[in-house]
């Protein structure tokens, strides 16, 4: 076994090829290499980070959901302000509010449009606390969010510099799956978390009856982007790598955001959804199905006395 045959998420194997896929955008074959102790699935050869232009960020790339400009003009018009009042939910049911109200301190990390920095500094506060938002990406979209809207957005190398345990809370919302060093950026997290902090991560359960039914045909495996594809056995693997602790969470909003988004070019069947998804146990069936509530997010263990 090389050192390349090491699995990414929880480095242990073997890795060996699950199978092989044509992507829809670059008209290539791609292959999946699938870990046989925790069924982490990484895609090779890795596409690059080049493929996210103007044209991916309006939903004209390898993935049709995605539309950059709605978001950043404005994201109550778009259903992703279901998916952030949950996270926010779920942070305020972490953090119990505090007499002292000093700041809590979040970063983004692939703050991508902006949309939840902006729906958190319109909400202000968690948990009682002042909010201090910081964004981490690159591109066109980071640079209007530093130049025009006045967030602290950071760049790697900006990144790098902050000193350690310098956040309380920090996202990665559907970020980890593009990245092909996924135990890099959790280094980094574990690194700028303060014991005791929170990170908030969702990305596709590769594991769900919906992705088992699929196989390599499910659509999240979309190769030219979605390059580190995880279950739950496989994101807690990375995560205790890292230095985090697994932490489970129960997702409702972020769920019928998931189902919305995948209707964004279907207004009818949209409607309709939108009208099911009000009736929790229907959230609970597509949760079970698509497995998104037993993806764990994680927190740093606080430093014992
Ligand atoms: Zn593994």
């Amino acid at each position: 076994m090389s050192a390349a045959r090491i699995c990414r998420a929880c480095g242990a194997g073997p890795v060996a090829l699950r199978g092989k896929k044509t992507g829809t955008f670059l008209r290539r074959e791609f292959e999946f290499h699938a870990c046989a102790a925790c069924g982490f699935m990484h895609v090779e050869p890795f596409s690059g980070f080049a493929i996210y232009d103007d044209a991916y960020y309006r939903g004209a790339g390898p993935d049709p959901y995605v539309d950059y400009a709605a978001e950043y003009h404005d994201w109550r018009a778009t259903d992703r302000g279901l998916e952030f009042t949950d996270l926010a939910r779920v942070a305020e049911h972490y953090f119990r509010p505090s007499a002292a109200a000093a700041p809590l301190r979040l970063l983004d990390f692939g703050c991508g449009a902006g949309g939840f920095l902006k729906f958190l500094r319109a909400r202000s506060s968690l948990s009682g606390r002042p909010l201090d938002l910081t964004g981490h990406d690159v591109g066109s979209y980071a640079e209007m969010l530093r130049a025009r809207d006045g967030f602290r957005i950071l760049d790697f190398v900006a990144l790098a510099r902050e000193p350690d345990a310098s956040y309380d809370l920090i996202s990665l919302i559907e970020v980890i799956e593009h990245l092909p060093e996924p135990l890099e950026v959790l280094q980094i997290v574990a690194r700028l978390l303060r014991p005791g902090g929170l990170l908030l991560l969702t990305t596709g359960n590769l594991e769900s009856p919906a992705a088992r039914r699929a196989g390599l045909a499910y659509r999240y495996c979309a190769p030219e982007i979605h390059v580190s594809l995880f279950n739950p056995r496989a994101l807690a693997a990375l995560y205790r790598r890292a230095g985090l602790a697994p932490h489970r969470v129960r997702y409702e909003g972020a769920v019928r955001f998931k189902v919305l988004k995948t209707l964004r070019h279907r207004p009818a069947f949209r409607a309709l959804a939108r009208a099911a998804l009000l009736f929790p146990p229907m959230v609970r069936l597509i949760d079970r199905r698509y497995g998104v509530s037993a993806m764990p997010c994680a927190v740093k263990p606080a430093l014992k006395a």
